[in-house]
């Protein structure tokens, strides 16, 4: 049998636990945050132009791009004086016009298992309020996964995600999901020329962000264009330089955006499928009502790319007495079939108000052996930072509340 499942973490609990505590909720080193627009997340067209747009000759553009996008992307650095190749006069100017500041960090929380969790704090957009989105890394044997955001909230309505609870405050910007993986490198000392910054949690043994997943808050592909900028800077092979092939994009099943993620992102595909009819997926995953199971899988047999050696991952999570039967499972093989797959079962996560109960570990491991019998590799994913919230389908950020509080301090006053 391939699944191999391990609850208990294999490191020293209380060692940990006691780092855990040390770094648990660590205040925000006090910033400067300003409205002005920022160069992270840029195309080097776009940061050409911003270049020129503080006079720059075009003769110059090309050469102060690749010099600002290694700054930036290689070294890491958050502010213009750093960048020590380019003139005191031209980093004064950058200045004095754009940011390239790091968001906010709001909360770090590490939990007993080494995942940690930043709530993010981003400047308001125009007219609108400063939000809160979560990030989290988890280390693994080999890797390190950074769980980024797309959005704060979600419009979609999961019954079983935290996030669906609360509605879409916004769309993030290519900056900001740019600025988390920075940030959480920085946070790493994951930049390997760059001083690392007071405070940061360095891994002893060295774990880095080897892979990044769009599987915070929010459906990317309700965020196309700043999700596809955001990951071309994060795969730019002259920067951040990961992978495509490390970059997997989850989404609920918005059939249309399929074909074009594949086209124009090219990175690794997730499907939240959860569900093998119709009926329950309906009521599950509620965007099934526009996208039925159909659609959704014929979509995902199109996916560009698709073979073998790049198979997409479904992602099934095991909710007790309501999608984990075996005959779920035999279903699950049938309608999964000539499709390259991986199927990933996630236990259900709680959260405070939800109304699953995770499936037995016997059915999740029955279940996962008969997948794997019909010849799909069945993970199961190990649940990481629950005891911080930082789990699938737990996050969920403050800013629905703070918009609460505003509305009755504003009642309250009127
Ligand atoms: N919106 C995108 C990406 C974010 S969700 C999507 O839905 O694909 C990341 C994964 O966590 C999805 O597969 C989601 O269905 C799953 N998930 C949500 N809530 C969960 C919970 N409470 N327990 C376990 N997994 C959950
Ligand atoms: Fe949104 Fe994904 Fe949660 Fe569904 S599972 S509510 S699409 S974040």
């Amino acid at each position: 049998m391939a699944v191999s499942i391990d609850l208990k973490p294999q490191e020293n609990r209380s060692a940990l636990a006691e780092r855990a505590l040390a770094a648990a909720a660590i205040p925000a080193a006090p910033q400067q945050f300003e409205d002005k627009p920022s160069l992270i997340g840029l195309s080097r067209e776009e940061l050409g132009e911003a270049l020129a747009s503080v006079g720059v000759p075009q003769r110059q553009v090309k050469m102060r791009v690749a010099q600002l996008w290694h700054w930036l992307y290689v070294r890491g650095v958050a502010d213009f004086s750093q960048m020590a190749n380019v003139s005191k006069e031209l980093r004064e100017k950058l200045a004095a016009a754009y940011t390239i500041a790091r968001p906010e960090i709001v909360t770090e929380q590490v939990s007993v298992d080494g995942t940690r969790k930043w709530v993010l704090r981003f400047p308001a957009k125009g007219a609108g309020r400063p939000v809160e989105i979560e990030t989290v890394y988890i280390p693994e044997e080999g890797r390190g996964t950074l769980c980024v955001s797309s959005q704060v909230g979600c419009t979609l309505t999961c019954t079983f995600c935290h996030t669906g609870t609360q509605r879409l405050v916004r769309n993030l910007t290519a900056d900001e999901i740019v600025g988390q993986v920075l940030l959480a490198r920085d946070r790493l000392g994951d930049f390997p020329d760059a001083e690392t910054p007071a405070g940061a949690i360095v891994p002893s043994e060295g774990r880095l962000v080897s892979n990044v997943v769009m599987m915070g808050m929010g459906e990317p592909l309700y965020n196309f264009d700043a999700v596809k900028a955001a990951l071309a800077v994060v795969s730019d092979g002259e920067g951040l330089a990961l992978s495509k092939r490390r970059i997997t994009l989850s989404t609920s099943g918005v059939v249309p955006m399929i074909a074009k993620a594949g086209e124009e992102m090219g990175v690794m595909l997730a499907i939240s499928l959860h569900a093998v009819n119709d009926t329950l997926r309906d009521e599950l995953v509620p965007i099934n009502k526009k996208y039925p199971l159909k659609e959704l899988l014929d979509a995902c047999r199109a996916y560009p790319g698709l073979s073998n050696a790049r198979r997409i991952t479904f992602e099934y999570v095991m909710l007790k007495g309501v999608n984990d039967s075996l005959d779920d499972a035999k279903q699950l093989v049938q309608v999964l079939k000539g499709i390259p797959a991986k199927i990933n079962l996630i236990p259900f996560n709680p959260w405070p108000g939800s109304a699953y109960e995770c499936s037995d570990w016997d059915q999740i491991e029955r279940f996962a052996d008969y997948v794997n019998q019909a010849g799909y590799a069945s993970p199961i994913r190990t649940p990481r930072g629950r005891d911080i919230f930082a789990a699938c389908g737990q996050l969920k950020s403050e800013s629905e509340r703070m918009r609460k509080k505003e509305r009755e301090a504003l009642e309250a006053a009127g």
